[in-house]
């Protein structure tokens, strides 16, 4: 896949260019609490004003669903961009994201200056790929640069129904440098990757990644499975998990995952122990219990002490356990030290999986941190996902 680039945008002086960047921030006491989703967009913020164009900023934040809530207005997020950007951040809380005001400030925005949009889920048109949205939002600018990589897997307006738009009328249409970065670092992981190639799975819900463990029995030679989605693979052959968190209505579909690997050779590896507890708590009294074995009572909250294999290839998505306190927090952290440590190409994603990494600063050992979950694992299986599709070269 070739995506427009900032490089085929032109000369950008003077001129207003839209940015939809993915400040979907978490933010604790009207402070944004994470600021690496707004530092990974300012290599783009930096070049466009850097060339003379002024900037209208758009990201959705949490789950509004088209109303207004005041908790996820995009305050906070302009002033800690302010502070990072070393600018001033025009923004206006408003109940519609685009109106007279708004209009009129985008409207007289000089090279440099930069306005920031209220929450673009504020307005049900965003969610619902809506034509009519996209046509406000055009209007705002003269060009449309594509930097929110977390949010290019929906079809949702700022995304999708927009960038056609500005191709419709015939206005530039760009990928930003993050979301260049990001297609970059995991097509070497969509295509033939070197091998062994390895991929850790974990997190709370086998649910949420079945399409990827699906996707990825067809891609990899070996698949770690940790976090609570374990607990399904154990219990749906007959393993005892106590109360470990699990989902019976998906042994069908774990079980025929597992078929599905056995017939092509690729080893499907769970935890041979772990980590058990009656509750999830920092002072629950712990015992380390085979994984087919956890006592009545008892929930697996954390994988025991184990090896990552030779692998040349590493795919890492959703935490090994419950790693957010401190007692079930070695496996994953294991996970992570072994990875970083390793010699393979290592990509990590998804917010818990890059929050754990964050906290042991195991940053630097991994060739790719990817700001998009969801998006990411899309983009490996293989998927099409609506906001690439629309910045592709030669459309
Ligand atoms: P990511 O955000 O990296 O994609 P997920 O959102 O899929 O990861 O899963 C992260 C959550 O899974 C964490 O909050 C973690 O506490 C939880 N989790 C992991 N292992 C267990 C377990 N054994 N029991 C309960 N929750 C778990
Ligand atoms: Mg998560």
């Amino acid at each position: 896949m070739k995506l427009r680039t900032l490089d085929a945008v032109g000369d950008v002086a003077g001129r207003r260019v839209f940015v939809r960047v993915d400040y979907n921030v978490p933010l604790e006491g009207g402070k944004v609490a994470d600021d690496s989703r707004i530092v990974a967009t300012l290599p783009t913020l930096r070049e466009l004003v850097g060339g003379g164009a002024s900037l209208v900023l758009a990201s959705h934040l949490g789950r509004p669903k088209g109303q207004v809530k005041e908790e996820a207005r995009l305050g906070p997020v302009a002033e800690r961009l302010g502070e990072l950007f070393e600018r001033d951040v025009g923004y206006r809380p408003t109940d519609g994201v685009v109106d007279d005001e708004v209009r009129g400030r985008c409207g007289n925005l000089r090279p440099g200056e930069v306005f920031l949009l209220e929450n673009l889920r504020f307005d049900p048109g965003e969610e619902a790929n809506d034509r009519g949205l996209a046509e406000r939002l055009e209007d705002l600018a003269d060009a449309y640069v594509d930097d929110a990589f977390g949010a290019v897997h929906r079809a949702h307006a700022s995304v999708a129904a927009l960038p056609a738009l500005f191709l419709e009328r015939g206005r530039p249409v760009a990928a930003g440098r993050l979301l260049e970065r990001e297609v970059e670092a995991l097509s070497k992981l969509r295509g033939e990757p070197p091998r062994p190639y390895v991929a850790v799975l974990g997190g709370a819900k086998v649910s949420d990644k079945l399409s990827t463990i699906g996707a990825l029995v067809d891609k990899v030679d070996a698949l770690l499975i940790g976090g609570a989605m374990a607990f399904t693979f154990i219990a749906s052959e007959g393993g005892e998990v106590g109360t470990s968190l699990m989902e019976p209505d998906r042994f069908d579909d774990v079980l025929s995952a597992r078929k599905h690997a056995d017939e092509r050779g690729v080893l499907i590896l769970l935890p041979q122990d772990v980590i058990a507890a009656p509750e999830i708590k920092l002072d629950a009294k712990r015992q380390t219990v085979p994984a087919t074995e956890i006592p009545k009572g008892l929930m697996g909250l954390d994988i025991g002490p184990r090896t990552i294999a030779e692998a040349k290839t590493i795919l890492w998505n959703g935490p090994m356990g419950v790693f957010e306190l401190e007692p079930f927090s070695a496996g994953t952290r294991g996970v992570a030290t072994a990875i970083a440590g390793s010699a393979a190409y290592s990509v990590a994603g998804g917010g818990d999986s890059l929050l754990a990494i964050r906290r042991f600063g195991l940053e630097d050992g991994f060739d790719h941190l990817s700001t998009g979950g969801g998006a990411s694992l899309e983009y490996i299986e293989g998927r099409e996902l609506p906001g690439l599709t629309v910045l592709e070269a030669g459309r």
